[in-house]
This record gives C-alpha cells, sequence and structure tokens, in this order.
C-alpha cells in the first residue's frame, strides 16, 4: 500500500462488487475507507450461485491489481473463448474466437457471490472499516466535506461520499440526483442448465422476438448458466410453468445447441431496467456502478460498465481529486454509459421485432459481418468492452 501524504476519508455505502472495489483500490492507494453495506459479509454454498457475470479483459486486469483475481477459487471461473449469436427466426449467425483477435479468451464467467466474498476479504484485510448490517438514514455534503448517519446511530465524517448502492439506490434518491428511465418491459430468467453436449467454453446467444436467451460457460464442461430475458407476460409464465413444461420451452428456443438440457437448479426472474443518472456528482457525493447505470443483461456489459467507473476513478483519487478532475470523470462515464445504453437499445429493438423486412435486414447483417474481418473484429472487440 502507498501511503499518502494528503490521504483522505471515504464514505462507500454498498457493498457490491462495484463497492468493494472502489473500497480496495482507494485503500491501496493509502486512503481511509469505511463501506457500509446493509447485509453481512457475502457467503456463497457449493452449489453454483444463480447470479454470475461475464467480465471482459478491463474488469479482469482491476481485479488482478486488487490482487483479489488470483484468489477466486478456479473452480468457480468459466473462462469462455468462443461466442456464438444467432437469429431463431432467420438465417443470420455471427461467431467468432478470441485467437481472432490474438488473445487467450474473450473474458472469464464469474459466480457474483463468489468475487464479492474475495473483494469483502481482501478490503477487511487491507483495513477498509466496515460497516455490516447498517444502512445510511440520513446524509449531507458540501463542497468540502460529506457526513452519514448509519442506522446504529453512528455519525461517519468524511472527504467523500460515494454512493455504490445498486440500481435503487437511496443515496441518489435521498440527494434528488435526477434519472432517465425506461421500463424494458422484460424479465431476466437466470438458472444452472447441464447439457448434454460440453459448452466447449463457448458463450451462445440467440434472439428469440420476445427477448434474447444465453447461456454462459461454467467451469464444469457441462453447465452453463442460463439468462433468459423474455417479455414480462411471457416471463411470469415461464417462472410458474413446471420444471418440464420449462425445459421444453427453452429446448424449442436453444435450436439443439447444446443437446438435451436439465435444470440444474431453482428458476428466478429479475426485473429489467434501462436506467442512467443525470448528474453523477453533487458537491462531494459520487455515484458509481449499478447506482448511477443499469442496462440489460444482453451484452453482459453492466458489472464491466461499473468497473470502468471504478478504474477511471482509482486514476483521479491518484492524484488528489478536484471539482475540476472529478467532472472529467463523470463526463468521460457518462459518455461510456450511454453509448452502451445505446447499443443495447438499438439490439433490443432490431431484434425484437417480428417485422420481415427487418427480419431479412439482419440476416444479412449477419452474414455480412460473419464473413467480413474489419467488421468481425470491430464486433470482437466490443464484446472485449475495449
Ligand atoms: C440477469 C442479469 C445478468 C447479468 N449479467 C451480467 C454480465 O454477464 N456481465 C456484466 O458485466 N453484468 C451483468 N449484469 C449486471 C450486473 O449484475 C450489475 O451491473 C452489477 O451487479 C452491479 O453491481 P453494483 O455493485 O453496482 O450493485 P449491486 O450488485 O446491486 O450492489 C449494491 C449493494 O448495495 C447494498 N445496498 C443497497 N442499498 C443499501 C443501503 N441503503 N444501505 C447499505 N447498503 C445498501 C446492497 O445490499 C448491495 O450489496 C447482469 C444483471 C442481471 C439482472
Amino acid at each position: 500500500m502507498t501511503t499518502q501524504t494528503n490521504a483522505l476519508t471515504v464514505i462507500i455505502v454498498g457493498g457490491g462488487m462495484i463497492g468493494l472495489s472502489a473500497a480496495l483500490g482507494l485503500r491501496q492507494q493509502g486512503h481511509r475507507v469505511h463501506m457500509v453495506e446493509r447485509s453481512g459479509r457475502p457467503t456463497y454454498s457449493e452449489q453454483t450461485e444463480l447470479r454470475v457475470s461475464a467480465l471482459a479483459h478491463h474488469s479482469r486486469a482491476l481485479l488482478q491489481n486488487l490482487g483479489v483475481w488470483q484468489k477466486l477459487p478456479s473452480e468457480r471461473l468459466g473462462p469462455y473463448t468462443g461466442m456464438q449469436v444467432w437469429d431463431h427466426d432467420s438465417f443470420g449467425e455471427i461467431s467468432f474466437a478470441a485467437a481472432e483477435v490474438d488473445a487467450d479468451d474473450l473474458g472469464a464467467i464469474v459466480e457474483n457471490r463468489v468475487l464479492e466474498q474475495a473483494l469483502w476479504d481482501a478490503a477487511e484485510a487491507s483495513g477498509v472499516v466496515m460497516h455490516a448490517e447498517e444502512e445510511v438514514t440520513a446524509h449531507q455534503v458540501d463542497a468540502e466535506h460529506a457526513h452519514v448517519t448509519l442506522s446504529s446511530g453512528q455519525q461517519l465524517h468524511g472527504d467523500y461520499l460515494i454512493a455504490a448502492d445498486g440500481a435503487r439506490s437511496a443515496i441518489r434518491e435521498r440527494a434528488k440526483l435526477p434519472i432517465s428511465f425506461w421500463d424494458y418491459e422484460q424479465t431476466g430468467i437466470v438458472a444452472v442448465i447441464e447439457t448434454e453436449q460440453p459448452h466447449q467454453g463457448v458463450a451462445r446467444q440467440v434472439f428469440l422476438p420476445t427477448g434474447p436467451v444465453a447461456w454462459l460457460p461454467l467451469h464444469d464442461p457441462h453447465h452453463v448458466s442460463l439468462v433468459w430475458s423474455a417479455d414480462s407476460d411471457y416471463a411470469q409464465q415461464l417462472l410458474a410453468d413446471d420444471d418440464k413444461t420449462f425445459i421444453h420451452q427453452l429446448q424449442a428456443a436453444s435450436d439443439q445447441c447444446l443437446g438435451t438440457l436439465q435444470l440444474a437448479s431453482q428458476r428466478v426472474g429479475f426485473p429489467l431496467r434501462m436506467q442512467y443518472a443525470q448528474r453523477w456528482l453533487q458537491d462531494r457525493l459520487l455515484i458509481i456502478g449499478d447506482a448511477a447505470h443499469s442496462i440489460h443483461p444482453l451484452a453482459g456489459q453492466g458489472a464491466n460498465l461499473g468497473f470502468g467507473d471504478v478504474i477511471d476513478l482509482l486514476a483521479v483519487f491518484e492524484q488528489s481529486p478536484s471539482q475540476r478532475s472529478l467532472r472529467g470523470w463523470e463526463r468521460k462515464r457518462k459518455a461510456a454509459a450511454l453509448t452502451m445504453i445505446t447499443a443495447m437499445e438499438a439490439f433490443k429493438r432490431g431484434f425484437g421485432s417480428a417485422n420481415p423486412l427487418l427480419k431479412l435486414v439482419r440476416g444479412v447483417g449477419f452474414k455480412v459481418a460473419n464473413s467480413t474481418a474489419p467488421i468481425k473484429r470491430m464486433l470482437v472487440k466490443a464484446a472485449l468492452g475495449e
């Protein structure tokens, strides 16, 4: 840990993967850090967790620099070396491999809770003061200070307050930072699926008129993590179906890409909503991660965007932060989030349509992209979050 001559006191609210990585990074820079999390230390069982994230190279590089990636149990990580995306309703298909961009892999699938626990333990060991099972009941920020009151009545005083308390951020709401949002009217159903054929480290996604279905390769060659984003009425029906009916529908959606499928876990649904905060900075308050932006999981980029927020924030805190440098950070990160949100919306609208002309156009588009090396390379780079 480097010792800063002008170490700051930073209060972070929200111990998800984004808040915890910011806490650890700031502590490693020599700052004094408080972490307020309403739950306790994240725990997980031997069963594969239902929530997983496909992490891109920049996220992994951050976690490596923080010394956390090296501590993740390898049997809970699924590096993926290929991607296959196709349209259920047309002849369109595109597939790419890490080798096409001279990379060893395209990223890795990690179970959220496994990563959160490793981050929590590293943050605590580095000297971050953990306030578990606590919430912020009041906060004030001005041009020089930040103060919070916790549910236990304890008061914390710092130089900065960082809200990483997720999509329903209470701090953002209390600060009255306006958000733009639209409801996708879709639900993401997650489950672990056992496959007859090995997944071979390939992340697969098919676009149905009702939404995309993704199969993300886990460490076990016959286990994948399912993310089925479906229009809400259909999703409710899928969640209510018995296991046999659900698997039957999934099998039909899969175009037999992994042979016979079986459920290896329960199914859980998450409502999907796109939103971004119009301001990420208010005096000494900053918001990061899902508190600042949440996007459709179809490109698996929500957490990757949040890790991008942390990387750029750490660069600002490395050299004493100022309102000017923080405004620069806010501009850069908002642009990254808006670019991703716009791309996701275009994808969702393009693929959500059953219009025959659009189907033809996307079939042709896929074919052209799949056979044109520079376009393909560009798409692989986008998938890598570069
Ligand atoms: C189905 C699905 C699949 C996804 N797949 C991917 C993927 O493949 N790749 C990817 O990059 N992203 C993916 N995402 C997005 C990713 O899960 C999120 O972007 C990421 O989890 C956000 O992390 P976070 O730390 O910002 O927020 P969260 O994980 O929501 O953490 C917020 C934390 O704040 C705490 N908290 C909340 N309120 C308070 C309070 N008042 N006081 C104290 N603590 C509080 C919570 O307990 C929680 O620990 C997916 C999302 C979904 C829904």
